[in-house]
């Protein structure tokens, strides 16, 4: 067919990622006289239509505007002849290509269509955004036969979902309710790794996430202690707010498909006022604390009011006898939930530390989160600092944060093995934060 029309690869619609300058072919080669009408309409600031590969001069259409036959620039001489598209900013529009007859030929018009998109996506397998359940989104794993929910954000709202489509490549998962949308639920069907892509309609480059199908471990029995003052008051913590916690811990540790439970629903109390607030270098009394129970083949998580190293106030230590949490300043499942993942071999990760003289600078890129990159759809030049406060294991825990993320693998950041009060024990390098070196079985001796 001869005519006005789009070559066949651009027909339909299109997507472009924003900051992409994406060629156009215009196929104007009808055997009639006429003119050639090109008009670009959509978001304002979306998109400008450029003559050349090049945005350094000015545009040949900008959303709103029409040329004919390509004036002031001849633009459908030699056909097929090549425009550009710039997309600037999310939106959608639509570029539209008429043939106009005239003489002869007056009254015959006919014209082709292209809708294009402007995409900003935003695809973050390390991140501490949860669904309206409180749990992870897009987590390192999914409960064999349990579900869990992935999501990537497609900008401009006015993209439909049915255009984006999520594909298994594993064979290891399903989608229960639908395999298209910003926000999809898959399903572990059978233990393994997984893969899934996302596609967009006319999006070249394909973001990714993996992670695991697991099959639950035995339920992780939590022995609890709460320390009162010498006449059996003024608890650390009330009972109520350690199921609160344990509840939280559970919502953590579904992303690495863990459980937790109070040992027999009970909690345990020992009266020693000089144990409500203890000092970090008082370690006989700690060890003294953490040996209230033994061997009870799960963890133990010690309650008491403060405690302090030097000036500084602490969330709580971990040790291999158990977990000193303190409560003075609020104790949420985020802190447990790190302290725990120390137990469960997990090392803290920072990107700064005072006093040692290697600090995590630049933006994120793939070497740094081999597993959890997706394909580079974080935010616009995030930096890696940013990315190592999403985590659980991120060295600095504050009351009230938000959950800590639990990546499929490790993370670069600035770490230590040992003791962190050498400062020859830190070094930078890929940590590990993630499901990668977790162990699933914790216990404290
Ligand atoms: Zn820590």
């Amino acid at each position: 067919m001869r005519g006005a029309r789009f070559q066949k690869a651009n027909r339909g619609n299109t997507s472009v990622a924003t900051g992409v300058l994406r060629p156009l072919q215009l196929l104007c080669d009808s055997a009639l006289t006429g003119d050639y009408i090109l008009s670009l309409e959509g978001t304002g600031g979306a998109f400008k239509v450029f003559t050349i590969a090049s945005t350094n001069g000015p545009p040949l259409l900008v959303p709103g505007q029409t040329v004919t036959n390509g004036q002031p620039v001849t633009f459908i001489t030699p056909s097929p002849t090549r425009v550009f598209i710039e997309a600037l900013a999310p939106g959608m529009g639509t570029v539209t290509l008429r043939f106009q007859g005239t003489g002869n030929a007056l009254g015959i018009n006919h014209q082709d269509t292209l809708n294009i998109a402007a995409l900003a996506l935003d695809l973050q397998p390390v991140t501490t955004d949860t669904t309206p359940l409180d749990l992870a989104y897009t987590p390192c794993a999914i409960e064999e036969d349990g579900t869990a929910q992935f999501r990537i954000g497609v900008k401009p709202d006015a993209f439909p979902d049915t255009q984006i489509v999520w594909t298994d490549y594993s064979g290891r998962v399903s989608f229960p309710y639908g395999n298209t949308g910003r926000t999809v639920t898959v399903r572990g069907d059978s233990e393994g790794p997984f893969r899934l892509g996302i596609d967009i309609e006319g999006f070249y480059a394909l973001p990714y996430v993996q992670g695991d199908v697991l099959k639950p471990t035995n339920t992780v029995d939590v022995t609890v202690w709460i320390v009162r003052d010498d006449n059996g008051q003024n608890a650390a913590i009330e009972e109520y707010e350690v199921h609160d916690l344990i509840a939280g811990l559970n919502r953590i540790y579904r992303q690495p498909v863990m459980k937790f439970q109070v040992q027999n629903n009970t909690v345990f109390y020992t009266n020693r006022t000089e144990w409500l607030d203890m000092d970090y270098s008082d370690s006989a009394s700690l060890t003294e604390l953490m040996n209230c129970s033994y061997g009870t083949l799960g963890l133990e998580l010690y309650f008491i009011r403060s405690l302090t190293k030097g000036s500084d106030w602490m969330g709580g230590v971990e040790s291999l006898y158990g977990i000193v949490l303190t409560t003075a300043n609020g104790c949420t499942a985020k802190t447990v939930g790190h302290e725990v993942g120390h137990t469960c071999n997990l090392q803290d990760a920072c990107e700064d530390f005072p006093g040692i003289p290697l600090a995590v600078e630049g933006e994120i890129r793939e070497e740094w989160m081999p597993k959890d990159w997706g394909g580079g759809y974080y935010p616009p030049g995030m930096g890696q600092a940013e990315l190592l406060q999403q985590l659980l294991m991120y060295g600095f825990v504050a009351p009230g944060e938000p959950m800590g993320d639990i990546p499929a693998g490790r993370i670069y950041g600035l770490g230590y093995e040992g003791d962190m009060d050498d400062p020859n024990n830190w070094h930078k390098g890929l940590l590990k934060v993630g499901l990668e070196d977790i162990n699933r079985q914790p216990f404290h001796r």
